[in-house]
């Protein structure tokens, strides 16, 4: 029965190569503290040669071995990082080449999946001292920008906005929950503020107010978890005129997704109200997978509408984008159940294919005088 379904979803996987591109999946594994240890917890994850991953129930992590063949307790992935992996590596290995690939007009995602505690948004975000992704991404951008800056003109504008208790709302100017409307470019949440970046200095001290303005309640299982999914969206459109004197617009969209705890509800003691919003937390959580076993399924109703998470991954999963899972992971044996769980649905994620795409390029065809206006306002705009 297993090997039938495997060989189908084989068959649907290697249909949608021919088409389309794979989504990339990488797993990390965060170091273990000291607290942990002197609590006597140990580590039960053990990675080797940056791709494999072992879950081990011995007492000895270099007793892996045994665990060669036994199902479920060995994954593969595209890169497994050990915990002494640095964010600039993490960085430069999962979305150096999305960054790129934004610049030439194309949509890219990136996205943290992982129980509270695994390391996720310190992937994400990172430390002042140890900036991660985001911060990385927008400093690797503007570096890229400036190396090009003689062949056109690139503005870049930042979103970030949080999804808590399917509520939407803007995280770098907090007020009344956004509204998410279907338009020409996928879904969009209204009257997001888009925030116009000059320089990367600027941006870690936006994003580490916006992560305060994350709504993070403590619970009992741990002080710090967050039942919120933050998206960083950062737009670059790109204008340049060719040798025939058109204008060419490129408009390239980078997400970068630091979803909630993927623990289940009953994980925590709850109260009434947590548990809605657990209920909540479970509800987008649970509409992801499903997406993604729609996906990976190859079917041809993906069930978006049911959270608004979905509904704003949208074009992440399924659409014409570059997509890019990092699987957190907790290196303790008291997380082993939750660690088989990631590691499981990042198992799953390897097979999604998202769809075959072009650059987003729009070429306007104006009269001669509009131009010259043109030309002459990026002859402006270079010299500034
Ligand atoms: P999550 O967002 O998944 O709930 P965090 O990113 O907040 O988890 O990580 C939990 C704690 O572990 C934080 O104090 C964080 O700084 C630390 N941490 C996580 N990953 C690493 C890492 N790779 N190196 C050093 N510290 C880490
Ligand atoms: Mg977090």
């Amino acid at each position: 029965e297993n090997v039938r379904e495997m060989e189908k979803l084989e068959a649907v996987s290697e249909k949608n190569e021919a088409t389309g591109s794979r989504i990339l999946v990488f797993v990390r594994l965060r170091p273990m503290f000291k607290k942990e240890r002197e609590a006597g917890l140990r580590c039960c994850v053990k990675i080797v040669n940056r791709k494999d991953v072992y879950l081990t129930e011995f007492a000895n992590e270099n007793d892996y071995l045994r665990l060669k063949r036994l199902c479920g307790r060995h994954f593969t992935f595209d890169a497994s990082f050990s915990d002494s992996t640095s964010q600039q590596e993490v960085y430069s290995t999962t979305t150096a080449e999305l960054v790129e690939a934004v610049l030439q007009g194309r949509n890219g995602s990136v996205f943290c999946y992982g129980a509270t505690g695994a390391g996720k948004t310190y992937t994400m975000l990172g430390t002042v001292e140890n900036p991660g992704v985001m911060v990385l991404a927008i400093k690797d951008l503007f570096t890229k920008i400036r190396q090009r800056s003689y062949d056109g003109n690139h503005m870049v504008h930042l979103s970030y906005l949080e999804v808590y208790n399917e509520t939407v709302r803007d995280l770098l100017s907090p007020g009344r929950p956004l509204v998410l409307r279907e338009d020409k470019q996928g879904i969009v949440a209204a009257g997001l503020t888009q925030y116009r970046a000059y320089s990367t200095d600027e941006v870690m001290a936006l994003l580490q107010r916006g992560n305060q303005n994350r709504t993070t309640e403590p619970t009992r299982a741990n002080e710090t978890s967050s039942r919120s999914h933050a998206i960083l969206q950062v737009v670059v459109e790109y204008q340049v005129k060719d040798a025939s004197m058109n204008v060419i617009n490129r408009v390239g969209k980078l997400s970068l997704i630091d979803l909630a705890g993927s623990e289940r509800a009953l994980a925590t003691d709850q109260r009434t109200l947590r548990s809605l919003e657990g209920a909540n937390i479970n509800r987008s959580l649970l509409a992801l997978s499903s997406c993604i076993n729609a996906l990976v399924e190859g079917k041809k109703h993906i069930p978006y509408r049911n959270s608004k998470l979905t509904q704003l991954l949208k074009d992440s999963l399924g659409g014409a984008c570059n997509t890019v899972m990092i699987a957190n992971i907790s290196p303790s044996n008291l997380s082993f159940g939750e660690t088989q769980n990631t590691l499981h649905w990042a198992d799953r994620a390897k097979k999604i294919r998202t769809k075959a795409y072009e650059a987003n390029v729009e070429i306007q065809h104006l009269p001669e005088s509009e131009t010259d206006l043109a030309s002459l306002l990026l002859e402006v705009q270079k010299e500034n």
